[in-house]
C-alpha cells in the first residue's frame, strides 16, 4: 500500500510564488496526501502588530499594516494567475482582517479570543494560494483546500491551545476517511484550531510543526514531513555557529529535547503526536529538496554523548526560598501545582534546603496572577537576562569526567545556575544573554567538533 504522507511547509517555503511553486513540485514528488502550510513568512508577525497597533488606537498605522498585508498575498496571486473566484476568497478573507482591526480599534480592546482570530487570517490566506500553486503542479491529483478548524480541535485557551485529540481523531475519522484511497491531496492550515464553542484558536508561535504532527497522528500517517528553509536538523542552529553539522538520524527523545530547550527548527511539542503513534519524522529544505535532509525515529543506530547544542533565549531566574521548606514535604508539589495551574512551564529546575530556582520565559514575568501565587508560598526573587545553552545527547548521566570536559570548555564564563542529572539526554548551563552564542560555539568546537 502507498505511503500517507503528511507534509508541512513553513513560512519561507511560503514565501513567494517561486518558493510556493518549488513546495508543490515537492508535494507532488512525495505523493503528499495532506499537506499543512504555514502563513507567508513575516505574515503572523504582522498580524499580530495590527492588532495591538489596532489596540493603540493609531488606525493609519493600520491602514499601512493591511495595505501590505494586501499587496503581498495579491502579488503572489498574481504571480500565480490564480482564478477570479479564488482572488474573491481571498479579498473576502483581508476585508474581514480589516474589520475585525476596525472592531479592535473601535474597542480599544484586543480579547485573547479576537487575537487568535486576528492570527489566523495568515495561515488561511496562504492556505488558499497554496492550493492553487499545487493545482497547477499537480493536474492529476483533484486539489482541495480544507479548513482545519474543522478537524483540529483544540480547548479554548486562545494563544495556546490545547489540543483535544480524540476530539480530532473523531473529526479526522468522519471526515478523512477515505484519505488513503481518494484521488485528493487536501491543502490546510497549520496553527490554528476550533474551540468547542467553534471559536478559532491558536497552538501558539511556530505551531504549524505541531498541526503537521497531530493531524498525522489522526490520520494515521506513514511519515510527517517538516519542510523548512534548512537542510534538516543540524548539531546548532547554523545561524549561530558556522560549524554546525547537519543530522542524518536522531531519536525522538534527543528531537524533542533540542526542541523544548530552544532549537526553532520544531515546535517544542511537534514530535509528542508523532511518538505516541510511531510515525518517523522527516525535516528537510524546500530550496534544496534534494539534500538528504534528518529522520527522527523511535531508534537510530548511534548514540553519541553529545549530539547538538540548543540556546533558549530570555530566560528568567525565578527563585523561590522559605524556610518552610525545612524537613517538609509535599512543598515541591505545591510549587509545581501553581505553575500546573497558570499553564506556565518551568525549563530548569534546582532546589537546595530551603530555596528552589527555575527558569521560566522572560515574558511570563509579566504573569501577575502566577506571581501573586507563588509569593503565597515564599519570598519570590526575580532575576532577569539570561540564556539557558543545553547540550543534547545520551547518556550523559552515567559518564565519569563529564563536568570537567565542559566547564574547561567554558572556564571563564560565570555560569549561574546547572541542570545535570535529571535527564541522560541533557545537560544545561544558564549564562548571561549577551554571552549565550559564545557558550554555543564554545561547547560546540569542544565537545562536538572534536
Ligand atoms: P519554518 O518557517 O520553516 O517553520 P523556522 O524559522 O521556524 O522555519 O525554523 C527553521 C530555522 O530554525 C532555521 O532557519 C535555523 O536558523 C533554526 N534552527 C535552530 N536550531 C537549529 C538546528 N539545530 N538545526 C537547524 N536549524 C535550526
Ligand atoms: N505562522 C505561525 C507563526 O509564525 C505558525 C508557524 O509558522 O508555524 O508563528
Ligand atoms: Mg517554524
Amino acid at each position: 500500500m502507498e505511503k500517507l504522507i503528511v507534509s508541512k511547509f513553513g513560512g519561507t517555503s511560503m514565501g513567494d510564488a517561486a518558493a510556493m511553486r518549488r513546495s508543490a513540485e515537492i508535494c507532488k514528488k512525495q505523493n503528499s496526501r495532506m499537506v499543512v502550510v504555514s502563513a507567508t513568512s513575516g505574515t503572523t508577525n504582522k498580524l499580530i502588530e495590527l492588532s495591538k497597533t489596532a489596540e493603540q488606537g493609531d488606525w493609519n498605522g493600520c491602514e499601512k499594516l493591511i495595505y501590505d498585508l494586501r499587496e503581498r498575498h495579491f502579488t503572489i496571486g498574481k504571480e500565480l494567475e490564480i482564478p477570479e473566484y479564488t482572488r474573491t476568497k481571498i479579498a473576502d478573507l483581508l476585508a474581514e482582517t480589516e474589520t475585525l482591526a476596525r472592531g479592535i480599534h473601535l474597542m480599544r480592546e484586543c480579547s485573547p479570543r479576537a487575537f487568535d482570530r486576528m492570527q489566523s487570517f495568515g495561515e488561511r490566506l496562504s492556505s488558499l494560494l497554496f492550493t492553487e500553486a499545487l493545482t497547477q503542479a499537480w493536474p492529476t491529483r483533484t486539489v482541495k483546500n480544507l479548513d482545519v478548524r474543522t478537524v483540529l480541535a483544540t480547548d479554548a485557551i486562545y494563544g495556546k491551545a490545547t489540543p483535544l485529540t480524540e476530539k480530532t481523531a473523531e473529526n479526522a475519522q468522519r471526515l478523512l476517511s477515505n484519505l488513503r484511497t481518494e484521488n485528493t491531496c487536501y491543502v490546510t492550515q497549520g496553527f490554528i484550531g476550533m474551540d468547542p464553542q467553534g471559536h478559532t484558536t491558536t497552538l501558539g508561535r511556530g505551531g504549524s510543526d505541531y498541526s503537521a504532527s497531530l493531524l498525522g497522528e489522526a490520520v494515521s500517517a506513514d511519515v510527517v514531513e517538516i519542510w523548512t528553509d534548512v537542510d534538516g536538523i543540524a548539531t546548532t542552529d547554523p545561524r549561530l555557529h558556522k560549524g554546525a553539522r547537519a543530522i542524518r538520524d536522531i531519536t525522538f527523545t534527543e528531537a524533542a529535547e533540542m526542541a523544548v530547550f530552544g532549537a526553532k527548527i520544531l515546535h517544542p511539542t511537534t514530535l509528542t503526536p508523532a511518538m505516541r503513534r510511531d510515525i518517523p519524522v522527516f525535516v528537510g529544505s524546500s530550496f534544496e529538496p534534494e539534500k538528504a535532509g534528518t529522520w527522527i525515529r523511535r531508534e537510530v543506530k548511534d548514540a553519541p554523548i553529545f549530539r547538538a547544542v540548543a540556546l533558549k533565549k530570555e530566560q528568567a531566574l525565578v527563585t523561590l526560598s522559605t524556610p518552610k521548606m525545612l524537613n517538609t514535604h509535599g512543598f515541591l508539589s505545591r510549587v509545581f501545582s501553581v505553575f500546573e495551574h497558570h499553564r506556565v512551564s518551568v525549563d530548569a529546575i534546582t532546589t537546595s534546603e530551603i530555596s528552589i530556582a527555575m527558569t521560566v520565559d522572560r515574558p511570563m514575568l509579566t504573569h501577575e496572577a502566577l506571581f501573586k501565587d507563588l509569593r503565597e508560598l515564599g519570598e519570590v526573587t526575580i532575576e532577569e537576562g539570561f540564556s539557558l545553552v543545553s547540550l543534547i545527547g545520551n547518556s550523559m548521566n552515567h559518564k565519569p569526567g563529564l563536568a570537567v570536559k565542559i566547564f574547561g570548555a567554558i572556564e571563564d564564563i560565570n555560569v549561574r545556575m546547572i541542570c545535570l542529572g535529571a535527564s541522560k539526554h541533557n545537560f544545561c548551563v544558564l549564562v548571561q544573554e549577551a554571552q549565550g552564542p559564545e557558550v554555543v560555539s564554545r561547547l560546540h568546537q569542544a565537545l562536538i567538533e572534536c
